[in-house]
């Protein structure tokens, strides 16, 4: 019997959405809300009708005209396309809608951004691919207002083995530096506490614009990633990175999470350890001592949490590779960590490795990998009990709150339950401050000390 070839697994196209925006400036900010977090959710924006899979109308209802103009608007992106959501002012009068386009598939109203995101799944559904996706599998989470992402960068100029996200979205395009910071600026305005910087390769910020220098707020700033995080920690919200390669001037960036501007947060997709693996892989700064970078940072940021993610089973990963990683893993002690058994993926260079390790052989390293992981997640978690800590909350139950640290990005990290008297007072999105009282695998148990502006 010759060999059978592992399915490929077929990359989806992601759905596009296209989107029409009325009125006022606030009403910009909740457009540029809801587009952040479709694009963080997997999805395109279709730049005309035609090639939406549907449309969202952002409407305006403050003057007649403006009325006028919103029922005309969304008129038209039912007759162009024919799924149309309806969002924003004029929202919050449905009847006003439904009687001149009873089609419309739903209305909601102003700022009501977790209702358009789930309209948006049930009429079109995101689709998931963990190589691609920061989001998880298990269905998306409707994100709350008090956190969004911020994307500062599309495609990459890697050429991972594993990966075709180059050929699919191109090479890296930085957004312009004012741009970048007037959407974060807009975001902290609307109540946003904290927010989740996102790129394919986020640390390459700016490479492609020449580091260009433009004028925010009466300073200099140039598209540079150093100086993108320095403006963006004076904003006095939660700042956290995602997608950060371990190039040398991440070294810059511990300065500002040591000086409390950003927070003490590194998610860095190292994919594996083995150097043999890495180069067949050929990730992005795979020949950097990444256990000696990581002692250094530590020893500046005692705090300090890093996520990352990895691929076991990659075709030629040998035992040896495999207990390289999971040695690597030990010393590394890494406080957060996601692992993927390797899937081929269409058109990628990986194909045409040899060495395909089988299913079976996947399972048990995946096993492997995540029991170690899970040992040093609960003794790092164990070492924080009896400490306080400043969370925030993101939903308030019965008798309890769910809250994260810093420690903990939203929908892939860890959270802390908090109990205790004067719990049930908190709201969603507030800071709290609370005593860790226990520890699990993943998650930390506390007591509130008390509620904090
Ligand atoms: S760095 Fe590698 S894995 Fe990440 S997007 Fe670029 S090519 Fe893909």
């Amino acid at each position: 019997m010759g060999i059978v070839p592992p399915p490929l697994m077929k990359i989806p196209v992601a759905p596009k959405i296209g989107f029409v925006s009325l009125g006022c400036p606030k009403a910009l900010v909740d457009s540029e809300r809801i587009l952040t977090q479709l694009r963080a959710q997997g999805y395109q924006t279709a730049s005309d009708y035609a090639g939406a899979d549907l449309v969202v109308v952002n409407t305006c209802g403050f003057i007649d005209s403006a009325v006028q103009e919103s029922l005309d608007a969304i008129g038209e992106a039912l007759a162009e396309n024919g799924k149309v959501i309806v969002t924003g002012c004029l929202g919050a009068q449905p009847r006003k809608i439904l009687e001149r386009h009873p089609q419309v598939l739903q209305v909601t109203g102003p700022q009501r951004y977790e209702e358009v995101l789930a309209a948006v799944h049930a009429h079109v559904p995101p689709r998931h691919e963990p190589f691609l996706d920061l989001l998880p599998p298990q269905g998306i989470k409707l994100t709350p207002r008090h956190y969004a992402y911020l994307k500062i960068s599309e495609g990459c100029n890697h050429h991972c083995s594993f990966c075709i996200i180059p050929t699919m979205r191109g090479r890296l395009v930085s957004r312009q530096i004012s741009e970048v910071l007037r959407e974060a600026e807009g975001l902290a305005r609307a109540g946003v506490k904290e927010l989740l910087v996102i790129s394919q390769d986020t640390s390459a910020y700016g490479t492609d614009l020449k580091f260009a220098a433009q004028e925010w707020r009466g300073r200099e700033r140039r598209a540079r990633f150093f100086e993108l995080c320095e403006a963006l920690g004076e904003m006095g919200i939660w700042i956290r990175l995602h997608y950060v390669y371990p190039y040398p001037h991440v070294d810059e960036i511990i300065e500002l999470m040591a000086a409390g501007k950003v927070l003490p947060y590194l998610d860095i997709p190292f994919q594996h350890a083995s150097p043999r693996i890495l180069r067949a892989m050929k990730r992005p700064a795979a020949a950097e001592n990444t256990l000696a970078r990581i002692r250094t940072w530590r020893s500046a940021i005692p705090t300090l949490a890093i996520r990352s993610t990895f691929i076991v089973g990659f075709p030629g990963e040998t035992e040896a590779d495999f207990e390289a990683l999971l040695d690597w893993l030990d010393q590394a002690q890494l406080d957060r960590v996601g692992c993927f058994e390797y899937s081929p993926v269409e058109g990628a260079a990986a194909n045409a490795l040899g060495g395909a390790v089988p299913d079976e052989l996947k399972a048990e390293r995946h096993a492997r990998f995540m029991q170690v992981a899970a040992r040093i997640s609960a003794a790092r978690l164990a070492a924080k009990v009896g400490k306080p800590m400043r969370v925030l909350v993101d939903t308030v139950e019965a008798r309890h709150a769910i809250a994260r640290s810093a420690a903990d990005a939203p929908e892939i990290d860890g959270t802390v339950r908090i109990g205790g008297r004067g719990v049930t007072k908190l709201k969603v999105g507030d800071w709290a401050d609370v005593n860790i009282t226990g520890a699990g695998d993943y998650d930390l148990q506390a007591e509130l000390k008390g509620p904090t502006a």
